[in-house]
């Protein structure tokens, strides 16, 4: 892979979200060597992806490269690669642009989209959980505008406006909102020869409340805001199968349309050779210790998504969220440099600093430590916090820029077909 020979103990991060970004800060500047591999050669700031769907922010603004997040520092390698396979017993990785060895391995591959085993599901549906997929979501929503203009067919106009959404999770929450606002405010001026009052967002939620992960009172108020902007919310539903154009769910309701979105969970991102039974736990996560460790590999470490650290506060590990991520990969940090200096590690300690969601324009709910806030102060805190966390000056006065903008004008500009998605309408004719 051509990382020169040094002196000094080489750690290798698998994956540049969140959680190895955050190490690779920690580690930048000391006598350690670290290589960073990425199958993508930028971070992905998740949670404004429903942005980037529904043509709020160009997919730029939330995309960072790697390789700037640590250029100054003579001690950091990035290489642009996928990881195949890990050898726990040679300390080498294999990749597809050749193998590394390692003194110390940190697995950050973070999750992806569960389908929990539904091929049907996984082949027609759209997931939103890279760039790419949701720029084919943005291209998806516009294409079926446009398609819906060119037929008089009712049955097959309607299916082409109704938008399904599986999981009440914060991104579908974020997604079924942002598509409400959509509907109300950008598509009536954008199609005035089409009746846009017929398009329809379902939010599907399997448990019997949307935002399971918060309080009860941000779940109503959540609620409660979809429903005044005009998503239907199923709760207690279960979607089980989708052949692209009727949607069925364990009871009576169906749903006729060509969108689906699916976001109703992800699974660790796990890689062969680190990928059995013994240390995997349920939703395909690494078994972790108190100090990040895999369970029976003392040099190998996984945070962020794909590590599962079962405490007694968090039985099933910790959520899988940019929090514990981003904690996790300064902790670790702080333990590798104390490894190599031959001191005791210490433990994790999850500090929670709460949950978000946001609706909508002026609609938001909040939990942090004891308080909650919900409607245009919850608001304000998202925003603030999401631009405070997003990584890179001109990202966050883009994004900011454009929120006003948006804000003052009622607009989502960046509603455009860069990137057509091939998506096959004719199961919707006659
Ligand atoms: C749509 C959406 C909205 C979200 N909203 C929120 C939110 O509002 N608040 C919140 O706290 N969390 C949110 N999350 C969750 C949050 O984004 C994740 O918990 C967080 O990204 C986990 O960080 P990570 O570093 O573990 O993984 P990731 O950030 O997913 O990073 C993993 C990295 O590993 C790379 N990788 C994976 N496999 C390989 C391989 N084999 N070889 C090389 N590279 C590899 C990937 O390319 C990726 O860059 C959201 C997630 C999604 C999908």
């Amino acid at each position: 892979m051509n990382i020169p020979i040094s002196s000094d103990p080489r750690v290798v991060i698998i994956g540049g979200g969140f959680a190895g970004i955050s190490l690779a800060r920690e580690l930048s500047g000391t006598e350690v060597q670290v290589v960073l591999l990425d199958k993508h050669n930028y971070h992905n700031f998740q949670p404004l992806l429903y942005q980037v769907s529904t043509g709020g922010l160009e997919p730029d603004s939330i995309a960072y490269p790697i390789r700037k997040v640590l250029q100054e520092y003579p001690n950091f390698f990035f290489r642009l690669a996928e990881v195949a396979q890990i050898d726990t017993d040679n300390n080498i990785i294999h990749t597809n642009i050749g193998d590394l060895s390692y003194d110390y391995l940190v697995v950050a591959t973070g999750s992806k989209t569960n389908f929990f085993g539904n091929e049907r599901i996984a082949t027609n549906s759209m997931a939103m959980k890279t760039i790419p997929q949701a720029l084919n979501l943005r291209s998806l929503i516009l294409e079926n505008f446009e398609q819906a203009l060119l037929t008089d067919n009712l049955p097959k106009r309607d299916a082409l406006m109704n938008f399904v959404i599986v999981g009440g999770g914060p991104t579908g929450v974020e997604l079924a909102g942002a598509l409400a606002e959509i509907k109300k405010g950008i598509l009536p001026k954008d199609y005035p020869d089409l009746d846009t009052r017929r398009v329809q967002i379902h939010l599907v939620q399997g448990g019997d409340r949307i935002l399971p992960g918060m309080s009860t009172v941000a779940s109503e108020k959540a609620e409660m805001f979809l429903e005044k902007l005009g998503v239907e919310i199923w709760k207690n539903t279960r979607v089980t199968d989708y052949d692209g154009k009727l949607a069925k769910t364990k009871g009576e309701i169906h749903f006729e349309t060509a969108t689906l979105i699916w976001a109703a969970g992800v699974t660790g991102a796990l890689v062969a050779g680190l990928d059995n039974e013994k240390i995997t736990v349920r939703g395909s996560r690494l078994k972790v210790d108190a100090y990040n460790r895999v369970e029976g590999v003392a040099n190998v470490f996984a945070i962020g998504d794909i590590a599962c650290m079962q405490t007694e506060d968090y039985p099933h590990g910790h959520a899988m969220m940019a929090q514990p991520a981003m904690q996790q990969g300064r902790h670790l940090g702080k333990n590798l440099l104390r490894i190599i200096s031959q001191k005791p590690l210490l433990p994790f300690t999850y500090k929670d600093k709460g949950t978000m969601a946001t609706i909508g324009r002026n609609k938001a709910v909040v939990d942090m430590k004891g308080m909650r806030f919900q409607g245009v102060f919850a608001w304000f805190i998202w925003m603030f916090v999401h631009l405070y966390f997003l990584i890179g000056f001109r990202n966050r006065v883009v994004v900011f820029v454009n929120w006003v903008y948006n804000y003052i004008r009622f607009d989502r500009e960046a509603r455009l077909i860069i990137r057509p998605y091939k998506r096959d309408y004719s199961a919707f004719e006659d």
